[in-house]
């Protein structure tokens, strides 16, 4: 997707520094990220992908640089700032969907939209509609534990998405799936947040799956390698 210069991301990371102990795992890393755009982020392990993922998310405090969401700073925020945000902004799916066992897949759903301080009846019945758009219509009462991979990973993602987040965070979302689920799985994630105009971050080790989305972010020893736009 191309976009004027001027254009402010709505995600951008700036001379991002993460330490473990002496160990650099984010080494001065500078991303942006359009609205609505879908990015791969590929790397060997321990490269630095998730801690890339976490300090954009808000989740990880960076030890340098700077996170801005829509122009604004939010890696100074309390932690408490920062959670809220997590919840109202961003949706997230990981490798195995963490799905709450005890709820049903549209209590699953619907729990970023009442944690946000949404109705449950209306939270209820756009988890169901959310399902439906994933294909799981009939699959609104059941508990995780009565779901196949791939299903409870498309709940996971409508989870990350019924709340209409302006950004998806997927860390190795298929990592746990075969080669043809995790396809499908990852289409659903995809046409779905195009309907919804969030941008997609997707670490992956699928490079059919990399190589099918617009961007492709290289990184290597908390460096990025390639796939930098100027800024
Ligand atoms: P990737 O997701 O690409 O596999 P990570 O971001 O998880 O990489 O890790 C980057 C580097 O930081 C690795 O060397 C890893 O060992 C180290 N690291 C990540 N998390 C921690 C942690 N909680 N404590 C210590 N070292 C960590
Ligand atoms: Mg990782």
């Amino acid at each position: 997707m191309t976009h004027p210069l001027t254009a402010q991301p709505m995600l951008a990371g700036r001379g991002l520094i993460k330490r473990y102990g002496t160990e650099h795992a984010l080494a001065g890393v500078d991303i942006d990220v359009a609205a609505g755009e879908a990015t791969a982020i590929v790397g060997p392990s321990g490269s630095g992908k998730t801690s890339l993922l976490h300090v954009l998310a808000g989740i990880l405090a960076p030890d340098a640089g700077q996170v801005f969401l829509a122009g604004q700073r939010i890696d100074q925020l309390s932690e408490t700032k920062r959670s809220q945000l997590r919840q109202r902004e961003f949706g997230f799916v990981f490798q195995s969907g963490l799905l709450v066992d005890e709820l049903t897949a549209e209590e699953n759903v619907a729990l970023p939209t009442l944690l946000g301080g949404g109705r449950k009846a209306d939270a209820l019945r756009g988890a169901r509609e959310w399902l439906g758009r994933l294909g799981l219509g009939g699959f609104a009462s059941r508990r995780p534990g009565e779901l196949s991979g791939g299903e409870a990973q498309r709940v996971a993602i409508a989870r990350a998405l019924s709340h209409r987040p302006k950004v998806i965070f997927a860390d190795e979302p298929t990592g746990a799936l075969d080669t043809k689920t995790g396809r499908d799985t990852m289409d659903a994630l995809l046409v779905t947040a195009r309907e919804t105009g969030a941008a997609v971050l997707i670490v992956t080790h699928d490079r059919e799956l990399a190589d099918s989305l617009p961007r492709i972010v290289s990184i290597r020893d908390g460096l990025i390698t390639s796939g930098v736009r100027a800024a």
